[in-house]
């Protein structure tokens, strides 16, 4: 981002979820990645910077601030880390602000200061088997039963789901009544008939978990019922309009970590002769490059601000992640390219990048997804 652009509060928290970034987090993203070990110490030093607690309430040990500079932040993080990044932001923009948004105050006081804190690690639980896309056609069953309710049934996809001491789940009173069905509870890990399967042979991500969830008779007391009866899924949807900003930013900074590779890279080799950098065919793919990263990264911003100042962003939000996300892909695609073999080998960045960015396009709504909503906007 031109630096003009940004507010005295933004630099400094650029520049030092950056400086973590280079020394802490990009560092070891190889190592992650290739051990799938979950980043207890990213994890922790995000804690520390304050990041879990950005955009959430001090009242709830949250640390304040705005979406503008949680893009910031998450751009950051996964410049220097792609699955650090989704761990914190499902933690963070799933299950902390799902509580934070849509819950009571006291569920607000118990469940989300140790969120904020990154003491305790969240999960949200929408996908099943059987739906994805179509998350009003969830099959998890709630029953109400002696002033409690009963669930039944699987999650799959789940990302924190391993550790997550506090799991967001979406189950529905009457799979017939779709939408209007659905509720939200607060299930803690280790509720009776919980059971978390982690899932392996992730493509890309891979220090961050993702599990099945299975609920066999999971008793969930009222009081943990988020909102009432039937909201759950208006809930989700507008919990998705504003996370979505975040995966953005997440794909900004997979494809400008894609770019700076690439530009090193091309300044070192030589080839025929003279370096890469001096040939004229790559200096005009690495411009486009940089043309389209800074496009998307404004896109993200708009849609940040617009939110921030309180105006419709759904739309905004949704160009954002469908053209940041096809952004990173390609700026992974091209780096990985201008590498040549030495692209292809881990631990080398662009190999990394290449899987990483592809998720992108398929969590918080696939692209197909983003341009639903984009299209209804345009035609409503
Ligand atoms: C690594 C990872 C982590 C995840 N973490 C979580 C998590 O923490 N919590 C959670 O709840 N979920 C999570 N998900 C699930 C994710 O949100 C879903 O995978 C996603 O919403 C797509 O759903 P699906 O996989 O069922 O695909 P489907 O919905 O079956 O879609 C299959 C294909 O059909 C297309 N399609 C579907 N409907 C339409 C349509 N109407 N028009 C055009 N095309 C369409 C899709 O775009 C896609 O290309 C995660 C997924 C992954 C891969």
């Amino acid at each position: 981002m031109t630096d003009m652009l940004l507010t005295e509060d933004e630099l400094l928290l650029r520049n030092t979820v950056r400086d973590f970034a280079d020394k802490v987090l990009a560092p070891r993203a190889s190592h992650h990645d290739q051990s799938g070990e979950f980043p207890w110490e990213n994890v922790r030093g995000l804690g520390d910077l304050g990041l879990y607690g950005l955009t959430v309430d001090e009242r709830y040990g949250g640390s304040g601030g705005t979406m503008a500079q949680l893009a910031i932040a998450a751009e950051e993080v996964a410049r220097g880390c792609a699955a650090t990044s989704t761990i914190w932001l499902a933690h963070h923009s799933l299950g902390t602000k799902f509580i934070e948004r849509f819950g009571s105050e006291a569920q607000k006081h118990k469940y989300v200061p140790p969120l904020a804190r990154a003491e305790k690690v969240a999960a949200f639980g929408l996908t099943e088997p059987g739906a994805g896309s179509d998350a009003a056609g969830i099959q998890t069953l709630a029953v109400r039963s002696d002033g409690r309710y009963l669930i039944n049934g699987a999650k799959t996809f789940i990302t924190n789901a391993a550790e997550a001491e506090v799991f967001v789940v979406m189950a529905t009173l009457d799979p017939a009544k779709r939408a209007k069905g659905i509720c939200a509870f607060v299930v803690p890990r280790g509720a009776p008939g919980l059971t978390v399967r982690p899932l392996h042979g992730k493509l890309g991500i891979r220090a961050s978990s993702t599990a099945e969830l299975t609920f066999e008779d999971t008793p969930v007391s009222a009081e943990d019922r988020i909102g009432a009866e039937g909201e759950g899924f208006r809930a989700v949807m507008q919990l998705l309009d504003a996370s979505r900003i975040g995966i953005g930013s997440q794909a900004v900074g997979i494809a400008q970590m894609a770019l700076e590779s690439a530009v090193s890279y091309v300044k070192k080799r030589q080839a025929f002769g003279k370096r890469l950098a001096e040939m004229e065919g790559i200096q005009f793919q690495l411009a486009d490059l940089a043309t389209q990263v800074d496009a998307a990264r404004l896109l993200v911003r708009r849609s940040a601000l617009l939110c921030d100042a309180g105006r419709p962003f759904v739309p905004e939000a949704a160009m954002a992640k469908l053209y940041a996300s096809r952004t990173a892909v390609q700026a992974a695609d091209r780096a990985l390219q201008l590498h040549g073999g030495s692209g292809y080998f881990a631990p080398a960045t662009p190999e990394r990048l290449y899987r990483d960015a592809k998720v992108t396009e398929i969590y918080e709504g696939t692209s197909e997804v983003q341009r639903l909503i984009i299209a209804r906007h345009l035609l409503e």
